[in-house]
């Protein structure tokens, strides 16, 4: 007890005590957090779908039909028509031959790491990979090299020195999470053909993003048939909660009978997988809701720009402003709040020391008037806490 006391205590002294934010309402431009109503720049419901009448008509339709829990794992008791389904539109979603459910995208990445590679093989990892993809490689006990973020001259040389493993996987996320950018997935492939290297690409933030059909990344760089694992999540753009994994009907038997977080864990709830599927219909109707995305990140990034803050060049929906100081950052985020704006202060450990940011995401959802909103409070406080 006084070990964990003292833990708590170590945390707070360094302020990097966490605490949890509560939302009153959905997520919508305007929710409350903790009882107060906020313009919500945070949520990773990119296109808006978590609130979208056709996806919620849908899914109650099937939660009346097929009731609310499962009831087992896959290979035993929880396997429905509805699993069999998604799957189908995801391979398809991502143009590859088949595809497998995790519950979360967490649980993709430990599974998939843990089977697809093993002892005596090498993992190359991005630097600035996701948590989930960094403990995938820990558990799978293969030996790891981590590239700086991005690197590809130092990718190569490890490629090039590392010739006698059985088997090597270069692995990246698509959209980085913290920066916004997107992995040089072109240059990555042209690599790992040269080297004989496996690839997989983790694109949980460009799923329903990316590419004129929200296809994610591959879409994007036009892709399809090169890289061989591609992860995505339901949890983000596409409304629900869920991982997958899209690649060959070989990778995605194996991970089937294998991968640990995959078979011992109760299926995702029928409701879950209707507002998936029912995301994914919409979308697929409804392309535009993409593009109007893409404006409203436009707007709010050159409105930041033009104010003086200094705006990481991403790709995404995920707009970074770099602050540098922890302190600074919560600062600003704490008085962006009490304007009625709620942004996230992202500092180490997520990133590294002195790079602590504003991480502001927009969505599709989001109005002139909210993105105007928000930047007459960047400029207040702002020029308040002489940031700009
Ligand atoms: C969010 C995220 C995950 C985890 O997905 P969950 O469904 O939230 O568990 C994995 N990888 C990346 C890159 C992510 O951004």
């Amino acid at each position: 007890m006084q070990n964990w006391d003292e833990k708590l205590n170590s945390l707070q002294k360094q302020g990097l005590y966490r605490k949890l934010k509560e939302l009153g309402q959905a997520q919508k431009p305007w929710t409350v957090v903790d009882g107060q109503k906020v313009l919500l720049l945070a949520s990773n419901n990119y296109l808006g779908l978590t609130t979208n009448s056709q996806v919620i008509d849908r899914t109650v339709e099937v939660i009346e039909e097929y009731g609310t829990g499962s009831g087992g794992s896959r290979l035993t008791t929880g396997s429905y028509d509805l699993h069999q389904e998604l799957e189908k539109r995801l391979a398809r979603f991502k143009g590859a031959e088949a595809a497998i459910i995790f519950n979360t995208g967490y649980m993709a990445n430990l599974g998939v790491l843990t089977t697809i590679v093993r002892e005596g093989d090498l993992i190359l990892s991005d630097q600035l990979n996701h948590a989930s993809i960094i403990d995938g490689c820990r558990l799978s006990k293969a030996d790891v090299e981590i590239y700086h973020h991005a690197d590809l001259e130092e990718l190569e040389a490890k490629l090039a020195e590392s010739q006698d493993y059985n088997s090597r996987l270069i692995v990246t996320d698509g959209v980085f999470s913290m920066d916004g950018d997107l992995a040089p997935l072109p240059k990555i492939v042209e690599l790992a053909k040269k080297y004989n290297a496996l690839t997989m690409v983790d694109d949980a933030h460009g799923t329903g993003v990316l590419g004129e059909q929200g296809g994610g990344i591959v879409e994007y760089f036009d892709l399809k048939e090169e890289i061989d694992i591609q992860l995505g999540t339901l949890s983000k753009a596409l409304a629900a909660e869920g991982g997958f994994v899209a690649g060959s009907e070989l990778v995605v038997d194996l991970l089937r009978n294998q991968a640990r977080s995959f078979i011992y864990s109760t299926a995702l709830a029928p409701g879950t997988i209707a507002a998936a599927l029912s995301a994914l219909d919409y979308l697929e109707s409804n392309s535009d809701l993409i593009i109007e995305l893409r404006k409203n990140i436009r707007l709010l990034k050159d409105g930041l720009k033009k104010l003086g803050y200094q705006v990481l060049d991403s790709q995404s929906a995920i707009i970074p402003i770099m602050i540098g100081s922890s302190q600074q950052t919560m600062q600003l985020s704490s008085r962006l709040l009490e304007e009625q704006v709620f942004v996230s202060g992202i500092r180490p450990p997520t990133v590294p020391k002195g790079s602590s940011r504003i991480r502001v995401t927009v969505m599709t959802s989001h109005t002139k008037e909210d993105i105007e909103f928000a930047l007459d409070k960047f400029f207040k406080v702002g020029k308040e806490l002489g940031i700009i």
